[in-house]
């Protein structure tokens, strides 16, 4: 399908091309007009709105089921660390992200889908949620739906094409590495969910735990040169295992594609501490030539 695409844009004039955003606007909507219209699913990945809001920042609309969430992006700099914020209301994490972009470079991504930490969608008619961190596997995909009650063909085919969509935007295959922004709660998920005997005691290969630090805010990566230096700088940091079950989360991807992962896991709230360890995931990005682009 892509080559025949190919050949026939090879033969229109050098304008048409690169048809402008309004062009391709109205395409995408044309073809959620006509699926519609035939009574057949909506295709699994619709070309996405882009609107550029000023140099380096923009704004891209993905359909998912009958509903549609907006990805935000900023660019700073040149380095290739592409940071995500998937759960809208962890705000915190989103703020810390914020803060550091302008200094140390990246791609700050993040998903608005109504405020809360789950997407919510409709498919036929009907409500479906799910996990946006849980999206990123055809396994994880079914075991959140069914998770939230929402498991059906439709909305396996909904989310399936969000997810590929979202994929296609982050790009992580050319991302230098991955740093995740997420907030927990008091008690909750934390570090100490990683220990023997603890809910993803599997996951996880290693876990440093500081002396005098809440296992509440931690840092989890995908590798072991990630790990030790981070540990060292007395921080909490769990270093997943190879054999982590894929759940569909992201740093299962970025470790099945090789891409260095840290998420920046810490309190909702707690803006100062999540600050000074996305500052020393980023330090140790640069230092490890971790935030070059790939040639
Ligand atoms: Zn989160």
């Amino acid at each position: 399908m892509m080559s025949s695409a190919k050949t026939r844009t090879s033969s229109m004039s050098p304008r048409a091309r690169r048809p402008d955003g309004a062009l391709r606007l109205l395409f995408a909507l044309l073809l959620v007009f006509l699926s519609g219209c035939a009574g057949r699913a909506p295709p699994l990945w619709i070309p996405p709105a882009t609107i550029a809001i000023e140099p380096g920042s923009k704004l891209t609309r993905l359909a998912l089921g009958e509903h549609a969430v907006l990805l935000a992006e900023r660019r700073s700099g040149a380095s290739c660390v592409l940071l995500l914020n998937v759960h809208e209301n962890e705000s915190t994490a989103l703020a810390a992200g914020s803060a550091l972009l302008a200094r140390y470079g990246g791609r700050l991504l993040s998903l608005q889908h109504g405020g809360g930490r789950l997407l919510h969608f409709g498919v036929n008619g009907e409500d479906a949620r799910a996990d946006p961190n849980r999206i990123f596997s055809r396994a994880g995909i079914a075991a959140t739906l069914a998770h939230y009650g929402s498991d059906s063909a439709a909305a396996r085919l909904a989310l399936a094409g969000f997810s590929e969509a979202l994929l296609w935007q982050l790009a992580p295959d050319r991302a230098s590495a991955i740093i995740t922004l997420h907030n927990n709660h008091p008690g909750g998920y934390s570090a100490a969910s990683y220990l023997p005997g603890g809910a993803l005691a599997s996951s996880a290969a290693e876990v440093a735990l500081a002396p005098g630090v809440s296992p509440d805010q931690f840092l989890l990566v995908s590798e072991r040169r990630l790990f030790l230096p981070l540990a060292a700088q007395g921080f909490n940091v769990v270093l997943q295992d190879r054999g982590a079950p894929d759940d569909g989360s992201l740093s299962v991807y970025a470790a099945a594609h090789a891409i260095p992962y840290i998420n920046v896991e810490a309190t909702a709230g707690a803006l100062a501490t999540q600050t000074v360890m996305l500052e020393a995931a980023l330090q140790l990005l640069a230092s490890s030539q971790l935030a070059r682009c790939r040639a």
